[in-house]
């Protein structure tokens, strides 16, 4: 089944929201075996929104809707894809009833326009709203089904769980079924041409990749009957995508690189402790943002200047003077020491450029080293990163975690 996505709401189109509805209902509905073929959006206007909706039904088998189901004067959908598929507004008395119910519950007087909302298309299905006040609707039409939620993603995600997926499962005689493989180390391009014959060659599974900021996902969707086993289809492939992309492949179950360093360290009940010049804490930050990390993340030291490394880190002058803040000999003195006053297991850390000013000739913007230090001794990486400030100092942070990992 073809669908589209259609989001109402004239604050879309003015770019005040961005339309996170249509992304939500997206990444569920292959599940369903239903897949989107459009995304569209119109402002509250009935004309457009009569002319959008025309559209879909002609190209797709099912519409969704979002937004537009309110209490207010520019809350139309509901009322105008009544009119165009030619059914009356009935007064639902079990969602005026809820309706009621919901305002007596917030200790609020529930004004006469909100009564608006419990007027439903004739004979459709009803989609209850547990967490505000308007009802959905699923309406079934010449063999086409109309599927309108509320704008709200508070409201339109528990609804679309509820009561939608359910009802396309039922309906449904198939489903897709993905796997994302995560890999850093290796660019997009790079894996792509690693793995151009696998994508060029299937139609089921089908693969794709995508990038983001040093990291490369590689989605794998089998195309599966209802109730069967997907893995038979799956399995061959991400076994040779194992084979072809080595340990830089890091994670099969869509997880992100700091959770998969972080969960290693857990495992092997190690802890850690943090130096950053150059990543001013972000690496502290997306460590302390992993419920549960106390057990490992010891604590850390944004260490900026030549005196903060050698006040808090005991990297000596020296080595400052003679190699400079960035160098390998800085990165592992700055680990060393961080590992050695917070008595931890590992001691990470970076020093480096991450511009836009302040590169030389032979120390460039870019130029960064990690430090890591354990038991066993300190070893030290050099990156040369490309990009802005931003980009240089998320992936110093990405590499850090592969390199613990690792
Ligand atoms: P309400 O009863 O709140 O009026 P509604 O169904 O009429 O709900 P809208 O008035 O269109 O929905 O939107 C209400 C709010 O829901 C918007 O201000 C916005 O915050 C959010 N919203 C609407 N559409 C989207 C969307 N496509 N993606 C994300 N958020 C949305
Ligand atoms: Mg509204």
């Amino acid at each position: 089944m073809k669908a589209e996505i259609l989001a109402v709401g004239t604050e879309l189109l003015m770019g005040q929201i961005v339309n996170t509805n249509a992304q939500y209902l997206s990444s569920k509905l292959p599940d369903v075996g239903i897949s989107v073929y459009y995304h569209s959006v119109v402002g509250d206007n009935p004309e457009r929104l009569r002319e959008s909706l025309e559209l879909a039904l002609k190209r797709c088998d099912v519409v969704i809707t979002t937004g537009g189901l309110g209490p207010t004067q520019d809350d139309l959908t509901k009322e105008t894809i009544s009119e165009v598929c030619g059914r009356r507004l009935v007064l639902h008395q079990e969602s005026l009833d809820a309706i009621k119910a919901f305002f007596k519950k917030i200790g609020r007087e529930m004004t006469h326009n909100n009564e608006k909302q419990a007027y439903m298309p004739e004979n459709c299905t009803i989609l209850k709203n547990n967490n505000g006040t308007a009802p959905g609707c699923i309406i079934e039409q010449g063999g086409k089904v109309i599927v309108m939620l509320p704008g709200p993603p508070s409201e339109m995600k528990p609804m679309f769980d509820d009561s939608v997926f359910p009802y396309f499962r039922e309906r449904s005689s198939y489903a897709i079924e993905s796997k994302f493989l995560r890999v850093f180390g290796i660019g997009e391009s790079a894996m792509e041409t690693k793995i151009l014959d696998l994508i060029e060659g299937q139609t089921n599974p089908t693969i794709a990749t995508y990038a983001k900021e040093g990291e490369v996902t590689i989605r794998v969707s089998a195309r599966v009957e209802q109730g069967k086993d997907a893995e038979k289809l799956l399995g061959p492939v991400i076994e040779e995508i194992r084979k072809r992309t080595g340990d830089s492949l890091y994670s099969e179950e869509d997880r992100t690189l700091d959770q998969v360093a972080a969960e290693l360290l857990s495992g092997h009940k190690l802890t850690l402790a943090t130096a950053e010049s150059c990543t001013g804490g972000l690496i502290s930050q997306m460590l302390t943002n992993i419920p549960g990390i106390s057990s490992v993340f010891m604590g850390g030291a944004v260490t900026y200047s030549n005196d903060a490394k050698e006040e808090y880190l005991g990297v000596r002058r020296d080595t400052l003077l003679q190699y400079g803040a960035v160098s390998r000999q800085t990165a592992a003195e700055m680990a060393a020491g961080v590992r050695s006053r917070l008595k931890t297991d590992i001691g990470v850390a970076v020093t480096g450029i991450a511009g836009p000013d302040g590169g030389t000739p032979d120390k460039p913007v870019g130029l960064v080293y990690i430090g890591l230090s354990s038991e066993k001794g300190t070893v030290t990486k050099e990156l040369r990163l490309l990009g802005n400030r931003k980009r240089i100092r998320t992936i110093t942070a990405l590499h850090v975690f592969d390199m613990i990992r690792r």
